[in-house]
């Protein structure tokens, strides 16, 4: 707790170079907000080409002798960061509930998650193994070996401040790589921490570097020839970009895009789960997940029972300060962020959608609260089309199974989808046919498990290799085939 009041002073972040904490050449500044209270807890540097410079050189210089090391060491460097981690878990929660925003409950499951994928890259000995075949041909073999490629950067949004950067982080590091993050200037307190563990463990210095800011920061990195590839996870019109620019600019790229996720509810699910997974789905984080489910499409008979229980049990979610045990709702990331959220209920009202469950005016009046909101509408209005990234789900009426099924592929993206069902033909047809990546059946949300590939679709992602699991190791080596004959054998 010490620790948490401690970092609440207002205070300008610094950047992590090369093993040192250092200022940025940057005069630019942005408050570091408490969303509940709208209070300044620190300010982030507006880091320009020049700190990006000083990022890069120092993680090339670092690359050779991090290469050399052998696997088996740098493992052992994520071992020690995850016993740092495991130590300081519940601090890392508070900074992430109070910086963001979200429940302390929701906080505490995303440095679970973060961990995890560390845990997953303590296995870069075996993961990162080759294969071979003997007498490709008489006399010759042939052996497929994997090596490090230089330096990667990832670029990582608000909703998930500790976790999406170890999406990243601990596979490109066990790989052999340096690696620099540039989070999210909305809320960058836990990566402060979190390269304050790497320094404490010893890490060869310019392995890992921070360096925090914005759209500058970002392009410089974009544009950097020392820089070999780009993880990027945010919103899909700058996923696209990030996409684009990277690929033009020679680089590897994966960018993970926005969301809008659909959850059928067949008339043959057990109700109440369903609710309940709807619900924490939807609002949980108060809707700032890109795995949220935002539309519901209730199918046949479940319509009314379901609307009532959905309704019913959203008003009675406790919103309040993340950082209270009891809040199931916090507030979303900012102000601007409230009244973009305040302005498509409106939009969705105004077009004819029937207003539910009214969140506006929730929570306390000095934070960025919107609480739990429904609307019905048509599948085709805007509301229930675009990302909203707040707690306002829409509700749908299908007629059947591949109605509903039609509605969930005309979306533009595909992130996640999920059902719920008792029926093992009905989960069939959806796993058969829905188009998006990440799926779930009778689970509200279809978490990305460190050791599976986060697989979006559509304009949810962009690129061929997805994040953490086996695709991680592919991204992050570059594949070498030796044909070998001894004239002596
Ligand atoms: P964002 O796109 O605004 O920002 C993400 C990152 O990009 C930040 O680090 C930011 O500094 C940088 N950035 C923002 N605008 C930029 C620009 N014009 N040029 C260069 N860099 C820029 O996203 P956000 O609001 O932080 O996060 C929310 C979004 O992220 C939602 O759309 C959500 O669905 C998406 N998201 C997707 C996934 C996924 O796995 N697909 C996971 C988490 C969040």
């Amino acid at each position: 707790m010490a620790q948490v009041e401690e970092r609440t002073e207002v205070r300008t972040i610094k950047n992590y170079v090369g093993g040192s904490w250092v200022d940025t050449e940057a005069s630019d500044r942005i408050d570091v907000t408490n969303p509940a209270t709208g209070g300044a807890m620190a300010q982030v540097p507006m880091s320009g080409a020049a700190d990006v410079d000083r990022a890069v050189r120092a993680a090339r210089e670092a690359f050779p002798a991090w290469r050399a090391t052998p696997p088996l060491e740098r493992a052992r460097a994520c071992f020690e960061l995850k016993y740092q981690l495991e130590k300081r878990k519940d601090e890392l929660a508070e900074i992430v509930s109070r910086d963001n925003g979200k429940a302390i409950k929701d906080a505490a499951g995303e440095v679970r998650r973060g961990i995890e994928c560390v845990e997953v890259a303590t296995g870069i000995p075996s993961l990162m193994q080759g294969a071979n075949l003997e007498d490709v041909s008489r006399g010759i073999d042939s052996d497929l070996i994997r090596q490090p490629i230089g330096v990667f950067a990832a670029i990582t949004p608000f909703n998930f401040p500790f976790m999406v950067p170890l999406w990243f982080l601990p596979f490109a590091i066990a790989c052999g790589n340096s690696f620099i993050l540039k989070p999210s200037e909305q809320d960058p307190l836990a990566m402060e921490l979190v390269f304050e563990l790497l320094d404490e463990i010893g890490l060869p210095p310019g392995v890992a570097n921070l360096v925090n800011g914005g759209k500058d920061a970002v392009n410089a990195l974009l544009e950097h020839p020392g820089l070999s590839g780009v993880s990027f996870v945010g919103s899909t019109p700058v996923a696209h970009y990030i996409y684009e620019t990277a690929a033009k600019h020679g680089k590897r790229v994966q960018a993970l895009g926005g969301a809008k996720n659909h959850v059928i509810v067949m008339p043959d699910a057990e109700l109440e789960p369903a609710v309940d997974g709807v619900l924490s789905s939807a609002f949980h984080a108060a809707g700032q997940r890109c795995l949220a489910n935002s539309v519901c499409v209730a199918v046949g008979d479940v319509y009314e029972p379901l609307r009532k229980r959905l309704v019913e049990k959203a008003d009675a979610m406790v919103v309040g300060e993340g950082i209270d045990p009891e809040t199931e709702v916090g507030p979303v990331i900012s102000s601007a962020a409230q009244e973009r959220i305040v302005g498509w209920i409106e939009k969705g009202v105004e077009a004819g959608g029937e207003l539910l469950l009214d969140g506006r005016g929730k929570g306390s009046g000095d934070g960025a609260f919107v609480g739990p909101t429904i609307i019905e509408t048509e599948p085709d209005a805007e509301i229930a089309r675009e990302e909203i990234f707040g707690p306002v789900l829409t509700l749908l009426r299908a007629r059947d199974l591949d109605h509903a099924l039609e509605i969930l592929n005309a979306s533009t993206k595909g992130n996640a989808a999920s059902i719920f069902t008792t029926s093992g033909g009905a989960m069939r047809k959806f796993r058969y046919k829905a188009e998006a990546g990440m799926l779930g059946v009778n689970i509200g949300v279809a978490a990305p498990m460190s050791f599976f590939p986060f697989t979006g679709w559509k304009e949810s992602f962009f690129g061929d290799l997805h994040a953490h699991g086996r695709d991680a190791i592919d991204f992050y080596t570059e594949k070498k085939v030796v044909i070998t004959r001894w004239p002596d054998a």
